[in-house]
């Protein structure tokens, strides 16, 4: 069982099985996703096929795109939406909250 890597999505340049960067550019071979371990996260650490701007298992964009190797045209959907939706009591708290500001006055 021989598995070739594959080249380099940026300079074409056939790694080693065992390399995690070019050595001819220093792009990374790995589409992982950027969702990095840290103290208060597990991390994702998915590895996503080459042309892959997101990660298929958690939304966060891939070391490629955040290289400059993969370009979308499409901005990361997960966070914007979030956010929004936080924000909306924000936006407009009068229609949420408020009751009637005109007043009782009718008639
Ligand atoms: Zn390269
Ligand atoms: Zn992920």
């Amino acid at each position: 069982m021989s598995k070739n890597p594959d080249p380099c999505i940026r300079c074409s340049t056939i790694p080693n099985e065992k390399d995690k960067y070019c050595i001819q550019c220093g792009a990374p071979l790995e589409n992982r996703c950027s969702d990095e371990p840290g103290p208060l996260k597990k991390g994702c650490k998915h590895v996503n096929v080459q042309d892959a701007a997101f990660c298929s298992k958690c939304g966060e964009p891939t070391l490629f795109q955040l290289h400059g190797l993969v370009t979308t045209g499409y901005d990361y959907a997960s966070r914007p939406i979030f956010n929004m939706v936080n924000n909306w009591e924000k936006i407009m708290p009068d229609r949420i909250f408020g009751q009637n500001p005109k007043g009782s006055a009718k008639g």
